[in-house]
């Protein structure tokens, strides 16, 4: 676990055979009150409760794990992070929250093919993703939690429910699969997907002042150079029409 940037904290993903997001650890230790942004791929939740507890973590501090949407790379190791941490809450957007209330797993997996590979390698039982949602996140909330104040950035696109969280006065993005380093942006082919929804996402992005972009995947940035995002929704803009 490395220290972002005051109160920002991030554990790399560890990729195998499939992608494993990253997590980020948001709040300042003096507050006491410490949130996850999303968890992981299925078998990593030892290896991110570990990071947490070699980064000095006390554990029972860690109040939520908010996730910036559910898709298995996100989502898949959460109930074994949430075994080690029985009282915190799960925050979802609205969009997201309940499929994942009803067992609806097809924001989960994405695709049917998927769906099968992945319940036969990790021998997942069919209501492997069925959680409670103790607080349904919505475009314009304000959190305000482990003394800082983050906005919920709804940004479909990528997923039907995704967000982003943002810092404003600090301009730290969290903006989950929808945009990466690299002129990079989230698939928009899986269930709940829609290219022109992430072009708009992504140009709702590009308005916003960005210094640190802390993405699901792959290298994250910490001198954002200006109209990163908007350069980046502009080369794909023709792909997404
Ligand atoms: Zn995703
Ligand atoms: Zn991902």
């Amino acid at each position: 676990m490395i220290e972002v940037t005051e109160g920002v904290y991030f554990i790399q993903g560890q990729d195998e055979m499939l992608p494993d997001s990253h997590v980020y650890l948001i709040g300042t230790a003096a507050s006491k009150d410490l949130t996850l942004v999303d968890a992981g791929i299925t078998g990593k939740g030892k290896y991110k409760i570990q990071s947490l507890a070699q980064g000095g973590v006390d554990l029972t501090s860690i109040k939520r794990v908010i996730m910036t949407h559910t898709h298995l790379d996100h989502i898949g190791c959460l109930s074994e992070i949430m075994k080690e941490i029985p009282a915190a809450e799960l925050w979802i957007h609205t969009f997201e929250a309940e499929p994942i209330e009803q067992g609806d797993d097809r924001p989960v997996y994405g695709m049917q093919m998927f769906k099968q590979m992945c319940q036969a390698q990790y021998r997942l039982a069919p209501d492997a993703f069925k959680f409670k949602v103790h607080r349904k996140l919505n475009d314009g909330d304000i959190l305000d939690i482990g003394g800082m104040s983050w906005e919920v950035v709804h940004i479909p696109g990528h997923s039907m429910g995704g967000i982003a969280l943002y810092l404003r006065d600090r301009g730290i993005l969290i903006p989950g699969d929808v945009v990466y380093a690299d002129y990079a942006i989230g698939r928009f082919d899986l269930h709940g997907a829609d290219a022109a929804e992430l072009k708009k996402s992504l140009l709702k992005l590009a308005a916003m002042e960005v210094n640190i972009l802390l993405p699901g995947h792959n290298r994250i940035m910490k001198a954002v150079p200006k109209g990163y995002i908007m350069q980046t929704a502009n080369q794909w803009g023709p792909y997404l029409e």
